[in-house]
């Protein structure tokens, strides 16, 4: 199928005509093509995005109204189910039992709370902070965002960043992945469904390098939103200074995943597998560095390898694979070249790493899961982000030693501690340097906490009423109160006699 861009609410080519192919990851296939916008198809986008946001047909609507536009969005997803799980499995690769029961219903949820959460934005109370006036804080929309997205959640990352910025008031121009633009097209036609004014909600299909380069560049945005790769984002950052538009930035991660001596091993290594293989082990969230007291590291090596070897590596469209292909051939590749190089550094490669035959798709990205053990802290493989099925297991001796090795990479998204001891989890909480820690778990995210970084993950928030307050200027108004003439005040500067 050949699909086309949706520019001031209607479905375009690029004006050169040239198109895109999106593959199916499984099979190394074709399936469909999309344009390949080119800048004069974004300047078409950003003037239509301009008018939206500055005639304020969109910025001037109540939240409420808005509100109601994002509630019938959920609405028409929940409506297209099916046709969203499948396309999301379709261009990811990713297992359909988890794209059912985690990335579309989560989605939903996110796009709900996202509708709530804009009602009821407060300030400080007005109130008078010098005795001549009264105070009030306004948050107003930036203006044109424009939104630029990874293909590891398509759909989910489009809604994290795009929707709070609309649901305040913003218009977005939003550049999708190229490996997966199709379900933020479909996106697009459920947002046109329910009648979202032109203008609000563009997405332009074409190269990072290009489109992406240029959303930054324009002096005509307002401020970027991006997810993706910390490399990616530093160049972002640097071209965003074209107007000092604001950026919010939502990178890597390399997860320390740390069990403690009291930790329960059987339940760690089940969130370990967990953790480490969601999404195709393709999450800025995957546990990847496993830390693990040497009193308990040869059982929780041994209970890893037993449960890994039941991993069921297969078609994402099989209700029983827990395990999909990576998103393209030159990724697999980085991936492999990531497990050499773990070797090359003196890690032991203790099970994994294979290319796994499977019938029907043998030129599909697959990878089996690879556990890799190393006594090298400096290694690639535990300081560099990998983004795939691989398992790195370090033994650790004391407290001081794992906090201090789990902070030193330049990532800070999430880490896990394992263990029974309450002064010990609080303390960790503290002396972890990441934007989200759990206790005894390992990836969970709910709707209303923030999903933030620190250090070279990125700043901003997604979820959260803060990934509201993101796309939001504040704004000081004051009243006088006196009525005068002249305040008393004037006299320190200009006494007129
Ligand atoms: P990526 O290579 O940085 O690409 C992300 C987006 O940026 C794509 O739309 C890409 O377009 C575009 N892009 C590429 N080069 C560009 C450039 N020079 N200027 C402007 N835009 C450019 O990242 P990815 O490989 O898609 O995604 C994986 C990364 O995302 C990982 O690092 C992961 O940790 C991170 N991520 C972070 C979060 C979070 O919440 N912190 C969530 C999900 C993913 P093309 O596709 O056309 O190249």
């Amino acid at each position: 199928m050949n699909w086309k861009m949706y520019i001031d609410g209607e479905w375009v080519d690029s004006k050169t005509g040239k198109v895109m192919q999106v593959l199916d990851p499984s099979k190394g296939e074709p399936i469909a093509t999309v344009p390949e916008g080119d800048i004069e198809d974004l300047n078409y986008a950003i003037e239509s995005a301009r008018n939206a946001f500055d005639d304020g047909r969109w910025s001037y609507l109540t939240p409420a109204d808005r509100s109601m536009y994002l509630l019938r969005i959920a609405e028409e997803i929940e409506k297209r189910f099916d046709d969203f799980v499948k396309m999301e499995t379709l261009i990811t690769g990713k297992p359909i039992k988890q794209v059912k029961s985690y990335d579309v219903p989560y989605t939903i949820d996110n796009i709900r709370f996202i509708a709530g959460a804009a009602r009821i934005i407060e300030g400080k109370s007005m109130g008078e902070y010098v005795s001549d006036g009264t105070s009030a804080i306004r948050r107003e929309p930036i203006g044109v965002v424009g939104v630029i997205t990874p293909w590891n959640y398509p759909l989910m990352m489009v809604v994290w960043r795009a929707f709070p910025a609309i649901a305040m008031g913003n218009t977005v121009i939003i550049k999708p992945a190229s490996w997966t633009p199709l379900t933020t097209l479909m996106l697009a036609e459920v947002v046109h469904k329910v009648g979202v004014p032109k203008g609000v909600f563009n997405v332009v299909t074409g190269p990072g390098s290009k489109i992406g380069e240029e959303i930054a560049r324009s002096k005509k945005v307002d401020m970027i939103a991006f997810t993706g790769s910390t490399e990616v984002g530093k160049r972002l950052s640097e071209l965003s200074s074209s107007n000092l538009k604001k950026v919010s930035l939502e990178l890597g991660g390399k997860a320390p995943f740390i069990v403690f001596e009291d930790g329960n091993v059987e339940g760690a290594v089940e969130a370990a597998i967990v953790g480490g293989l969601i999404n195709n082990g393709e999450d800025c969230a995957n546990s990847t560095r496993y830390y693990v007291h040497e009193t308990i590291y040869e059982k929780f090596i041994n209970r890893l390898n037993e449960r890994l070897a039941k991993v069921k590596v297969g078609s994402p469209f099989d209700e029983n694979t827990d395990l999909g292909p990576l998103i393209s051939k030159s990724h697999l590749e980085r991936v492999k070249r990531y497990i050499d190089q773990g070797i090359n550094e003196g890690g032991r490669l203790l099970t994994g790493g294979t290319i796994p035959k499977i019938q029907g798709h043998e030129n599909g990205f697959y990878l089996s899961p690879a556990v890799i053990e190393t006594e090298n802290e400096e290694s690639s493989i535990v300081k560099e982000e990998i983004f795939g099925p691989v398992f790195t297991v370090l033994k650790f001796k004391d407290y001081e030693d794992v906090i201090r090795r789990a902070n030193d990479v330049i990532y800070g998204l999430g880490a896990s501690v394992w263990t029974k001891d309450v002064i010990r989890a609080v303390r960790a909480t503290r002396d972890l340097r990441f934007g989200t820690v759990w206790i005894n778990e390992h990836v969970v995210v709910p709707s209303e906490m923030p999903w933030a970084g620190y250090k070279q993950s990125g700043h901003g928030a997604s979820l959260s009423a803060y990934s509201l307050e993101e796309f939001t200027y504040i704004k000081h108004v004051y009243f006088d109160i006196t009525g005068k003439v002249r305040k008393d005040w004037y006299n320190s500067i200009f006494k007129g006699s």
